[in-house]
């Protein structure tokens, strides 16, 4: 289920780059944690202070309920904890269910949850989901786009002076 972005140049040297913040590490053999950032479930990665911190308590019992649904292989465990719920006093069930998935959620390997990436919260939109949103929006497509660019500018220099500019 691991879907994260990597950037691999040769077979030893990785290099991650945030997509919030655009900080770039890179470095032989290093991995999400030497880069000081996090992938969330849906692929995007993200410095890890950049996350939303996990809430406590009993929100942070129905956050990993939340993240066993989106894995197929965890929805026998999270019927089982919504089955639990009903015989246990909810403290101990909440102390239960954050005990036992705790870790799996917030592991070094761990995605982090939709609920706390910046991207998957709308809170920081990444430049190809507004290129796709506003292709489709449009009715447009890529091909349509590259002819109009390529008849309207004269080289890459003067699009790419255009598309920085503050308009
Ligand atoms: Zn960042
Ligand atoms: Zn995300």
């Amino acid at each position: 289920m691991k879907k994260r972005v990597e950037f691999v140049s040769n077979s030893s040297s990785t290099s991650f780059v945030c997509q919030v913040c655009g900080r770039e590490e890179g470095g032989m053999g290093m991995g999400y944690d030497d880069a000081g950032m996090k992938g969330c479930v849906h692929g995007h990665t993200v410095c890890e202070s950049e996350f939303g911190k996990p809430p406590k308590g009993e929100e942070l019992a129905e956050l990993i309920l939340e993240c066993l649904s989106l894995y197929p292989g965890s929805e026998g465990r999270r019927q089982e904890y919504l089955e639990l719920k009903g015989t246990m006093a909810n403290n101990e069930w909440v102390e239960h269910v954050i005990e036992k998935e705790s870790n799996w959620v917030f592991d070094d390997d761990g995605e982090m949850p939709a609920a706390l990436c910046p991207i998957c919260q709308f809170e920081k939109m990444i430049p190809e989901d507004i290129a796709r949103y506003l292709m489709i929006k449009s009715g447009t497509s890529k091909e349509v786009v590259t002819i109009e660019v390529s008849e309207r500018f004269k080289d890459y220099e003067s699009f790419r002076k255009y598309i920085r500019a503050d308009h």
